[in-house]
This record gives structure tokens, C-alpha cells and sequence, in this order.
């Protein structure tokens, strides 16, 4: 099992200019490594790798970086070319992989050596990076597990962060949690679950998004090619940034307690098509909230042996949660009312029905629902009753 850290670094001047070297050094390998690729009839990695030390004596400052980084280059370029491989059979329409430009390339990674933790006992720690230096690092978790990679990123806020892949040996016990819950991903409340709990984005989450949007007003109105406008990017780099790391941090804590809670999820399988591309980052950041919190939960409920099972969300608004019924709704009906007697709300319906639906893929029994008129607060335990079969 893996696990990523991420901590921020606070390189000096001189080391920054040497992470900003490398990083460009990086992108000539991978871009030269791309014109190698577009030269072979068959992709070959291994005959491309071999080039690398002919490519040190053409050009020697290259031996000024530790060798597994430009050998990471390599794998990291047949990987995007796997992933184009699959989009392809997808039937995407894709291009080739393209040369990267200034600007396009954010990390480069140190694979198994070149790198070290020193602990300082001071505020801040440092990394070890062969061929660069002993940068700075704030290390606000501890890191007891064997580190395996680290990749170095700068990001558009002009910051750069460390990410530490580290590796646990144990294996976490299969969870005895019988709890089951279904999940709804809702248009107003952030997500409705078949206990009856919404949960809404946090607050502090809102406040960003306003923030983040005011920013970008700000960046449209500044002159194209100015210096306010170039300053005023990489503000809203900066906020957008914290405003990931806000929504990313409730995430992890939401998935988190879904994990710890119950013993099986169900959640709706994401449309890809459907989240389209949005113009606007703050929009978007709430879009692909979702897609996250799913691939949270996912890996979570793994590691913890939680089943979880994506079900296709087609009906479950519509289906009554109780009898069965079709009851259509247009989209700002937010109550769903059916003749058997069942008036919830639309999402909590909806939620109901994703359990059931993946109890019925499950091995486990579906849930026994009781009729309820109630409306605001829905206590959930009335509602949905495990263990005793529908039969
Ligand atoms: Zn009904």
C-alpha cells in the first residue's frame, strides 16, 4: 500500500535557480527523448534509455543532474504514451504527444535514490537532493514509513512542494462493520446519504470560491501581456491553490468517516461525459469535487477492506425509494411525494435507491424501507432497516 505526503519547501535563492535548472534540464531530456520516440518504428524504451548516456557526452551539463531523474524522464514519457494508447481505443480522437514548452513542465521526480529526509529538530527540516542541495522542508506530518519517491513539483503559485510516495508493509484487517450507506452526489447539498445526512461544501470552502472569482475578474480586466498581469496569475495561482487544498482537505476527512463508518458503500458511477470542461475554475473545482471524493473513498475503503460498488445512477431519482413507482420529477422539484405514502426529500430518495441498488450487486440482503411522511429532520433509522430481507 502507498501513501503520498506532500510538504512545502523553502529553497534559497540560489537553490531555487537550481531546481528551476533541473526542471528545465528535464523537459530537453523528455523533449529529445519525444523526437527519439517519433524517430522509432515500434516504441522502444529500453533502446531509448540507452541513449541517455551518449546524450551526458553531447551535452555535459547534463551529468549535473542525478541520473535516475532524466531515467524517470523515460518511464514518464511511455506513460503518457499508455495513457493516449487507451484513450485511443476508447475512440477519442487524439493527437501525438506533444513537445513540452516553457511552462508546461512542473515536476521532476528522484526514483528510489538521490534523496534523503534530515531531521533538524528545528521548525524546519531538510531534503537531501542529490546534485541540488540540503533544501529546507516543513514536514508537518511524520514519515515513518520507507520512502520510495519523491517528486518535486512548482506550482503556478511559483511554490514548490515535495511529494513523498512512502510504502506500508502491514496489511490493515478486513473491517467487521456491518453499517451499509448509500451516497448520493446532489446538485445543492454536496452529497445526501441514505441515513438522511446531507452534507453541504464548507463554508470556508464558499468563501474561497468567492474569493477565487473575484480574483480572476480582477486577472480579465488587467492589460494582456502587462506586468499587473502577470502578477495578478500568479495571485490567483496562490488562491486557487489553497482553494484546491481546502476542498481536497474535506474530502479526505469526508471519505475518511465514511470509511471508518460503515462497512459497505454504494455510490453512483460518474458520468464522464456529463462533467463537462468548465470556463470557470471555480465551477470546475466544484465539479471535479465529486470525481475525488469518489477515488477518495475508493482507495480508503481498500486499504480498509470496505467494499464499496459504483452503480449507474439511471431512475434513482425518479424510482420510489419505497414502492417501487415511477415518479418524475423536473429538476427544482427538491421533494420527492409518491402515492405509496413516501414524501423525502428528492436526494435522500435518490440515496436510498443507490443502497439498494448496490446491495442487489452486492452478496448482502437489500433494506427494508418504511413509509415516512416526515419531512425535515428524517431520522434516519426508521428508514432504512438492515438485515431483514425484501422477499
Ligand atoms: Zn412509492
Amino acid at each position: 500500500m502507498k501513501l503520498t505526503y506532500k510538504f512545502r519547501l523553502y529553497p534559497t535563492k540560489k537553490q531555487e535557480e537550481k531546481l528551476s535548472w533541473t526542471l528545465d534540464r528535464c523537459r530537453f531530456v523528455y523533449n529529445k527523448m519525444l523526437e527519439g520516440l517519433n524517430g522509432q518504428e515500434k516504441p522502444n524504451k529500453l533502446q531509448l534509455q540507452k541513449q541517455l548516456p551518449s546524450m551526458k557526452v553531447k551535452y555535459p551539463e547534463l551529468k549535473c543532474v542525478h541520473s535516475k531523474v532524466f531515467q524517470y524522464e523515460v518511464y514518464r514519457l511511455f506513460s503518457n504514451l499508455k495513457v493516449l494508447g487507451r484513450l485511443k481505443k476508447k475512440g477519442r480522437k487524439v493527437g501525438r504527444l506533444r513537445f513540452k514548452g516553457k511552462g508546461w513542465f512542473k515536476t521532476f521526480t528522484y526514483n528510489q535514490s538521490g534523496f534523503k529526509l534530515i531531521e533538524t529538530n528545528k521548525r524546519l527540516d531538510l531534503l537531501h537532493l542529490s546534485k541540488i542541495g540540503d533544501i529546507p522542508i516543513r514536514i508537518h506530518r511524520e514519515v515513518k514509513e520507507k520512502t520510495k519517491q519523491i517528486i518535486i513539483k512548482h506550482c503556478s503559485s511559483k511554490k514548490w512542494y515535495a511529494c513523498i510516495t512512502a510504502e506500508i508493509k502491514e496489511k490493515i484487517t478486513r473491517s467487521n462493520n456491518t453499517k451499509k450507506v448509500g451516497i448520493d452526489l446532489g446538485l445543492i447539498d454536496f452529497i445526501y446519504d441514505s441515513d438522511g445526512n446531507k452534507i453541504k461544501h464548507p463554508k470556508i470552502l464558499d468563501k474561497s470560491l468567492k474569493k477565487l472569482s473575484k480574483e480572476q475578474r480582477r486577472l480579465s480586466r488587467k492589460k494582456k501581456k502587462s506586468k499587473n498581469r502577470k502578477k495578478q496569475r500568479i495571485k490567483v495561482a496562490r488562491v486557487h491553490e489553497r482553494t484546491v487544498n481546502q476542498r481536497n482537505d474535506f474530502l479526505h476527512k469526508l471519505s475518511r468517516c465514511y470509511v471508518k463508518g460503515y462497512g459497505f458503500i454504494a455510490l453512483e458511477k460518474l458520468q464522464i461525459n456529463s462533467m463537462v470542461k468548465n470556463r470557470y475554475l471555480s465551477k470546475s473545482i466544484i465539479d471535479a469535487s465529486w470525481s475525488k471524493f469518489t477515488d477518495f473513498i475508493q482507495y480508503k475503503a481498500e486499504n480498509a477492506s470496505v467494499e464499496v460498488i459504483k452503480i449507474d445512477p439511471k431512475n434513482t431519482t425518479i424510482n420510489c425509494s419505497n414502492c417501487g413507482r415511477k415518479v418524475p420529477k423536473k429538476l427544482y422539484n427538491r421533494i420527492h411525494k409518491c402515492k405509496c405514502g413516501l414524501e423525502i426529500e428528492r436526494d435522500y430518495n435518490s440515496a436510498i435507491n443507490i443502497l439498494n441498488i448496490g446491495q442487489g450487486l452486492s452478496k448482502f440482503t437489500p433494506v427494508k424501507i418504511e413509509p415516512l411522511r416526515e419531512l425535515n429532520k428524517v431520522p434516519a433509522s426508521s428508514v432504512v432497516e438492515a438485515g431483514s430481507p425484501l422477499r
